[in-house]
């Protein structure tokens, strides 16, 4: 959508105050339920997300089975206090397609080969949304399917890059996302460096996508090691390892 709206100013400044290149301020924290096998609440800007993860386990209904690999069924879902008018609860177009692309994305990372006949659920719940909650929902399921220990060959992580007032930028605000260009969410494997989500809402020239390729691209490895921390402050509490010296401390004989 078009406006009046000033989304960048000349000396390269965003409405929040970011530079083009600045991603909005995030805060990730590992296994917050104790009931899913995994979980993650995701705080991105406005975007507040919980995943939880249940499984693998045995799919039911039996026929849904597949006797080769796991079936990965992401499910992302936007409260309706979520926005600003109130959404309609349940299922609808966007939260359908986002669903199935997140579900492909995790299905590229998951080692789905190693769990025949199972389901590994992700739910995906979109508590407050501004703008790149699909980006936000993959980086979170990432985090819970780790701290759930499902197998993966990497920590799929996910960051937008966009393009307003014909700048191009890093993480669109919600402002930027209604009233700029273009939107351009990328999902990634980071350690393999493999694409495995990739979308676009409106127009880019050759050049203005590679570049926002690239920004979302670096994007992603910022996430990326803030994913890491969060799951490295989860499990480095759980374990002392000065605990563990002293418990394997050998006896003095007398
Ligand atoms: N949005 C909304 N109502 C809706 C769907 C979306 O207000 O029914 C807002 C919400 O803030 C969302 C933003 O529009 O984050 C951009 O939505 P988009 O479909 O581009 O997906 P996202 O950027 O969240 O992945």
């Amino acid at each position: 959508m078009k406006s009046d709206i000033k989304l960048i100013d000349g000396h390269g400044k965003r409405l929040d105050g970011r530079k083009a290149d600045e991603l909005r301020k995030i805060k990730i924290e590992a296994g917050v339920l104790h009931r899913a096998d995994g979980s993650c609440y995701l705080e991105w800007g406005g975007n507040k997300v919980l995943a939880a993860v249940y499984g693998p386990r045995e799919a039911i209904p039996k026929h849904t089975q597949n006797p080769l690999k796991a079936i990965v069924n992401a499910r992302y879902n936007m409260a309706s206090f979520s926005v600003e008018d109130r959404k309609r609860p349940g299922p609808d177009r966007r939260s359908v397609e986002i669903s199935k692309v997140i579900s492909e994305a995790l299905e590229r990372v998951i080692l789905i080969e190693q769990f025949p006949r199972t389901m590994i659920n992700v739910n995906i719940e979109v508590l407050d949304a501004e703008a790149g909650t699909r980006c936000a929902g993959l980086t979170a399921a990432g985090v819970a399917l780790a701290d759930a220990g499902i197998p993966m060959i990497d920590i799929p992580v996910a960051c937008a890059a966009g393009k307003i007032d014909g700048h191009v930028v890093l993480d669109l605000g919600q402002k930027e996302d209604n009233f700029g260009d273009a939107d351009l969410p990328l999902g990634l494997a980071p350690r393999i460096n493999e694409v495995i989500l990739l979308q676009m809402d409106g127009h880019l020239t050759m050049d203005e996508f590679n570049k926002a390729f690239e920004l979302a691209h670096h994007g992603c490895l910022v996430v990326s090691e803030m994913q890491k921390k969060a799951l490295l402050e989860k499990y480095e509490s759980v374990v002392q390892p000065e605990e563990v010296v002293q418990d394997v401390q050998p006896e003095e004989s007398e």
